[in-house]
């Protein structure tokens, strides 16, 4: 998303422009629709965006394997710093941060670098499609969530219960016979 802000960087410090934001902007390998309001703040040395947006992003849930879609928020507060005076056309000095953003030599920024960067960084470590995920049989494979697949539960099922004591039971018997002999 690009906008001039020639008009802007002539303005007092502490002006504020807001701007609608609504663009596909590439994350993670797929285009995302990003919406949400930004505004944009002359500061003494440089344009402050500042703003929330929403978009969604295809996952895989770490629970059973499937993609989805997941909501994120994105909290963008970025410094933009000419690299021209806007006046003169006299270049600028630019801050030593690494990476910092610039606005170029035609007075536009572009905020979709940040906004990719603010939606990777959202992007929760272990997705999951849903809170309750019942994830994916362990025997089988088969998505939970899609109803049961016909293999033992491993736990939880108190018909079950009865036959697990069993089961350890007689692996007892088999450990101690292992150890006697
Ligand atoms: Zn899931
Ligand atoms: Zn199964």
């Amino acid at each position: 998303m690009r906008i001039n802000v020639s008009q802007q960087l002539k303005a007092s410090i502490g002006s504020t422009r807001k701007y609608e934001v609504s663009e596909f902007v590439n994350v993670a390998g797929g285009k995302s629709m990003v919406q949400g309001e930004v505004g944009l703040m002359r500061t003494d040395r440089s344009i402050l965006a500042k703003g929330t947006l929403h978009t969604e992003v295809e996952v895989i849930c770490s629970r059973c394997l499937s993609l989805f879609s997941c909501p994120l928020t994105l909290n963008i507060e970025e410094e933009y710093f000419p690299i021209a005076d806007v006046v003169s056309g006299a270049s600028l000095p630019l801050p030593e941060e690494p990476g910092c953003f610039t606005i170029d030599e035609h007075h536009v920024i572009d905020l979709t670098e940040a906004i990719r960067q603010c939606a990777l960084l959202a992007i929760p470590m272990k997705p999951l499609c849903r809170g309750d995920c019942a994830g994916l049989c362990p025997s089988c494979g088969h998505n939970l969530n899609q109803g049961s697949c016909g293999c033992s539960p491993q736990e939880t099922d108190p018909r079950w219960s009865a036959l697990s004591k069993l089961t350890l039971a007689s692996d007892a018997v088999v450990n101690e016979q292992k150890g006697t002999g």
